[in-house]
């Protein structure tokens, strides 16, 4: 058979792109997917329900224009706490005392503060850390007074500053009561799945069970969607291991990680995840600041390019852009700096290259034949093709690293969308088929219309639940463009 001289490989990393003013406009979002955004967060931290729908449409009639699948992340607020409304910014110096009350979110102007976490006064116990800002401001809590109404905790600063109205607090140490889908949570869900979007994330999981919560309520609408559980809090490092038995993936969320641990920590925290969500078979994102400075510049620091770097080659499946994408003024410049970096480090020989049987697969034949599908593709250093009816054979192979191009084949576009999220799959439409050798000519013909094999002839073919009527298992080194049928 004919060897390729060269791999023509598409970038392999995925780019996620948070939208907000920045990026919510037809011609920056069409210049940004052309730049190479796979897809796209509508974070619900901002968005109300209108902009919800907007967003998802936006992204959708842009993607079909251009042909390229993009894949849709709604991004679940969760229990995030505030504190609440004031008239005017408390300056708090080191040693004052901050009465925080279970009054809600409405103004105070009485030196006081209110909170978005009315059972703070039952979880909260004295000598527990309390965040403001972002870790701008820290306390202790010194009293908790429950005997008043509404009740209030009393916090000792141990760094002052200025607080200013609605902004965040965290509680690193504290077990939260509060329920891990808020009533906001649930209302955004149902816009979010009536719009179409085909990941939901859940901000601050702490255990399985909030990602079963959502689980439920996914089920009881019928939608099968995959789960993104962020983690950012010392609860879900702890309960890593069980989170990933029910979520199909996790986002580093350094963000908020970076408030509720030790900032030291991050690093050997988000390797950590990475490695363990590996192992598990779940998608990765490395998500915050990662391009931060491109925020306001239009060059991103040595460190921010290293920063990128360093995921990669930790083995992210995905890099994400925040308020690079959202509300920085070099939307576009940000995606194409991602994606030289992603490109560059891919070349390196430092790229994680798992042994074969380190690769998660399912048990059985299917399992078998995809880690087959990796080593022959690897061996024989050429692109696989892999026919998916629910893109999980495609998504597994990507768990390979396989060294060629990864081209996912279905019939389902809610799947082709899907696995645009997925490490170095180029997913593709073809029709129902009804035999093996309509399927492969099936996929010759997406493959050559598309130009993306253009040049080349050997490949690798696996399908697992083929896209056929019945389950057939195939794993086939054939060639593109010539008689296929015969070897
Ligand atoms: C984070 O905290 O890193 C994160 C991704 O979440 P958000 O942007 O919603 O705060």
């Amino acid at each position: 058979m004919t060897r390729p001289h060269r791999m023509d490989v598409p970038r392999r990393t995925k780019i996620v792109a948070t939208l907000g003013p920045a990026s919510f406009d037809e011609r920056v979002l069409t210049q940004m997917i052309e730049a190479g955004v796979d897809v796209c967060r509508v974070n619900c931290s901002h968005s109300d329900h209108d902009a919800i729908r907007r967003q998802v449409a936006l992204v959708r009639r842009v993607s079909r224009t251009l042909g390229k699948p993009v894949a849709l992340l709604l991004d679940l607020q969760g229990p995030k706490v505030r504190v609440g409304r004031l008239r005017e910014p408390l300056d708090l110096a080191t040693g004052d005392l901050l009465t925080v009350v279970m009054s809600g979110e409405e103004e105070r102007a009485d030196g006081r503060v209110g909170t978005t976490y009315p059972q703070m006064a039952d979880d909260v116990a004295p000598g527990d850390e309390v965040l403001f800002d972002d870790g701008a401001l820290a306390g202790v809590v010194e009293r908790v007074d429950r005997e008043v109404t509404p009740a209030e905790v009393h916090v000792r600063m141990t760094e002052g500053g200025l607080l200013w109205s609605h902004k965040g607090m965290n509680l690193p140490g504290v077990e939260m009561s509060t329920p891990s889908l808020t009533e906001k949570d649930v209302a955004d869900l149902a816009v979010g799945l009536d719009a179409g979007v085909d990941y939901v994330a859940l901000s601050f999981v702490r255990r399985a069970r909030d990602v079963v919560a959502l689980r439920r309520l996914l089920d009881d609408g019928g939608r099968d969607l995959p789960i993104i559980a962020k983690i950012e809090k010392p609860q879900a490092l702890e309960h890593l291991d069980e989170i990933l038995q029910v979520a199909e993936g996790v986002m580093v969320a350094r963000g908020d990680l970076g408030v509720e641990v030790a900032l030291e920590k991050v690093p050997v925290f988000q390797k950590e995840i990475i490695d363990k969500a590996y192992s598990a078979g779940a998608i990765i994102i490395t998500a915050t600041q990662m391009l931060d400075s491109m925020i306001r510049n239009l060059r991103p620091t040595r460190a921010e390019v290293t920063d990128v770097a360093n995921a990669i080659l930790d083995g992210t499946d995905a890099v994400m852009l925040s308020g690079e994408t959202a509300t920085g003024i070099h939307p576009v410049a940000a995606v194409e700096t991602m994606d030289r970096i992603a490109r560059d480090v891919e070349q390196s020989r430092f790229v994680r290259a798992p042994a074969l049987d380190e690769v998660p697969v399912p048990p059985g034949a299917a399992g078998t034949l995809i880690r087959s599908a990796i080593y022959a593709a690897t061996k024989e250093r050429c692109p696989l093709v892999v026919f998916t009816w629910s893109g999980a054979s495609a998504a597994t192979a990507s768990k390979g690293r396989p060294p060629g191009p990864l081209f996912a084949l279905t019939p389902d576009p809610l799947v082709v969308d899907r696995l645009a999220l997925v490490w170095g799959v180029t997913p593709m439409r073809i029709p129902v088929v009804q035999s093996v050798d309509d399927l492969i000519a099936a996929g010759e013909e997406a493959l050559l219309a598309s130009g993306a094999l253009h040049g080349w002839e050997v490949v690798v073919i696996l399908a697992g639940r083929s896209p056929m009527r019945r389950a057939t298992y195939l794993l086939k080194i054939s060639e593109i463009g010539a008689d296929t049928g015969g070897d």
